[in-house]
């Protein structure tokens, strides 16, 4: 039902008073699609909302909407209400006085069909339409968000921007509000930018993910590939769980603790200076062989074998934490590199301290220089 359109921004940047708050911040959002910013708070990514909602001036940069300017280039902006472009709060921000109908129908002053309007968008946002005489302190907080949501999305939006739009709902009631948004956006095909300081909501969000850090866009992409190839350390253990080994780069493989294991993805540099001067010095080789690195794996990526003939890790405690047990490994002989790992309790079985073990990794490690 929208009129879906890529968002473009082109190397935005913005400062309060002698504050940099965004900058050099260029991001694509296709036609119709879902991109999560994730960040901590007081990254920026507000501003940036305000930036493309209108309700702020770029400093620097550009930012448009299908063919139109909104922003930048030296032209005027466009003034918010003529942007074509919704927006939801954290706290919803209802109007009070009004019910459920007339808040979604808020937007809606002049068109003739309001009233298949407020219902087209009350179902897209999976809101029962019993709940349309009801004022906004009569609703849960999700159904308070729902409302928020179908009030943005009725007057056929071009983009929708969510402003950690789930933050104050409890756990349980977030996840489903969520689901809602979600398909909602879905269903009427609405280009999204969503911002949250929440790692696990911004990679399940849709297509897009970017990650702010002190007011800029450290890195951004499909949320899969960032996830499994951050562009640092830092994002590896900003996004979720990450172990982190000393490891050395030898023929393709990272030498660690754990042994020999094949790099998915190799960001510390040490391969292309590999690849120099293999050609040329044995020295040089060796030298490459001895770069210093960090070897990334996910906790998810560990596999761990009782029956081992190659052990490589001790195991130190157990803790049984509801239906899983939680296994602590000292790797290899060193104190330094120990690990958790979460398995079903019929995995554990003879697993007492003392015991070797071997642990393998699965699918590969992302290899980052040295720090
Ligand atoms: P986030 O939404 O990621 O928490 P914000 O975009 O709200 O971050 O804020 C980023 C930084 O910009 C913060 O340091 C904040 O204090 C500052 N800031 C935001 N808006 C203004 C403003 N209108 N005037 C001055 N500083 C501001
Ligand atoms: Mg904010």
């Amino acid at each position: 039902m929208a009129r879906a359109m890529r968002l473009v921004i082109d190397s935005v940047a913005k400062s309060f008073g002698s504050t940099r708050v965004l900058d050099d911040i260029s991001l694509d959002v296709p036609d119709g699609s879902r991109t999560a910013i994730v960040g901590a708070s007081g990254s920026g990514k507000s501003t940036l909302l305000r930036l493309i909602a209108g309700f702020e001036e770029p400093d620097h940069g550009r930012i448009s909407l299908g063919d139109r300017v909104l922003a930048g280039a030296g032209g005027r902006s466009m003034p918010a209400h003529r942007r074509g472009i919704g927006y939801v709060a954290q706290d919803g921000a209802l109007f009070p006085h009004l019910t459920v109908e007339g808040n979604i129908a808020f937007g809606l002053r002049g068109a003739r069909d309001r009233a298949a309007r407020v219902r087209e968008a009350m179902s897209l946002a999976a809101l029962d339409p019993a709940l349309a005489g009801r004022f906004p302190h009569q609703l849960s907080g999700g159904q308070q968000q729902r409302v928020a949501l179908a009030r943005a999305l009725a007057p056929r939006p071009a983009v929708i921007l969510l402003d950690e739009p789930f933050s104050a709902l409890d756990t349980g009631l977030r996840e489903q509000t969520r689901r809602a948004v979600i398909e909602a956006l879905e269903r009427s095909a609405t280009t999204a930018v969503l911002v949250t300081h929440d790692q696990d909501e911004a990679l399940t969000f849709g297509h897009g993910i970017g990650i702010m850090v002190d007011g800029r866009l450290a890195q951004s992409g499909v949320p899969s590939e960032v996830y499994d190839s951050p562009a640092t350390p830092e994002i590896a253990a900003f996004l979720g769980a990450a172990v982190l080994l000393p490891a050395t780069l030898g023929s393709g493989c990272a030498e660690c603790v754990l042994g020999r294991i094949p790099i998915r993805h190799d960001r510390s540099g040490a391969g292309a200076a590999g690849t120099e001067v293999a050609g040329t010095e044995v020295a040089g080789t060796v030298a490459a062989d001895s770069v210093a690195s960090l070897a990334m794996v996910r906790p998810a990526q560990f596999e761990l074998r009782t029956d081992a003939s190659a052990p490589n890790a001790t195991v130190t405690g157990i803790r049984r934490i509801g239906p899983i047990t939680e296994v602590h490994l000292r790797l290899g002989d060193t104190e330094a590199s120990t690990i958790e790992l979460r398995l079903p309790h019929h995995e554990v079985i003879g697993l007492d301290p003392g015991v070797r073990v071997e642990v393998r990794v699965d699918g590969g490690v992302v290899l980052y220089p040295s720090r």
